[in-house]
């Protein structure tokens, strides 16, 4: 298996090559393919199994094709728990975009508010966001989710630990209806699969 055979284009995979990366992971080899393809995803992994080019490869494809954001619109957005993690994945997501035309951004809460209200109005495609802070963004209409495409819940898990349920029914209650959604946890409780019933529709379900 190789990165050539998932379906991934040249500038994506010369920022692969230069991370120094060989061959895919167990969860990339599995779900990259399914989020090319277009379906829901539902996916068990661990941090340190490479779940974040998981879904930050096949999402950078598949908006490197159609049109880019427009003025405060959003096409793709990645729920993360904590700043940490937001921070992460964003750099991810640059670092494995550097070769794209798309624009990203990463907005969590504790830091000013009026840069990242600065960032949204020109539009991101990816945009990664702790649910706090987005909400704050989206009732202060500093973004809308008409273009929304792909909806990303990444550590499902620790989000519902630390209390966010509430947070992301309202999230989902503003996105639009036809969607992708990917969903990762590190493991599948009975709480996630409840979870999930409201969010994924006939998910490819990936374990590693
Ligand atoms: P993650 O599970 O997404 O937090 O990734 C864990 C670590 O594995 C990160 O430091 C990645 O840079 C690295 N990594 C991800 N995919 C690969 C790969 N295919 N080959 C080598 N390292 C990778």
């Amino acid at each position: 298996m190789s990165f050539t055979s998932l379906g991934l284009s040249a500038s994506i995979l010369k920022a692969v090559t230069e991370k120094g990366y060989e061959t895919p992971s167990a969860i990339q080899a599995q779900a990259i393919p399914a989020v090319l393809e277009g379906k829901d995803v539902m996916a068990a992994a661990q941090t340190g199994t490479g779940k974040t080019a998981g879904f930050t490869l096949p999402l950078l494809e598949m908006l490197s094709k159609g049109n880019r954001a427009g003025a405060k619109q959003v096409r793709a957005l990645v729920l993360t728990p904590t700043r940490e993690l937001a921070a992460q994945v964003g750099e991810s997501v640059e670092t494995y975009g550097k070769y794209l035309p798309l624009r990203s951004a990463i907005v969590f809460g504790g830091v000013g508010i009026t840069p990242q209200i600065s960032k949204l109005s020109r539009g991101v495609d990816i945009l990664v966001a702790t649910p706090g802070r987005l909400l704050d963004l989206y009732n202060q209409k500093a973004m809308n989710f008409n273009q929304l495409e792909v909806l990303v819940l990444d550590e499902a898990d620790r989000m519902l630990d630390m209390g966010f349920i509430h947070d992301i029914k309202k999230v989902l209650a503003v996105l639009p209806k036809q969607r992708q959604n990917l969903m990762f946890s590190a493991t599948f409780s009975d709480e996630i699969r409840r979870l999930a019933k409201g969010l994924v529709n006939n998910p490819v379900e990936i374990s590693v």
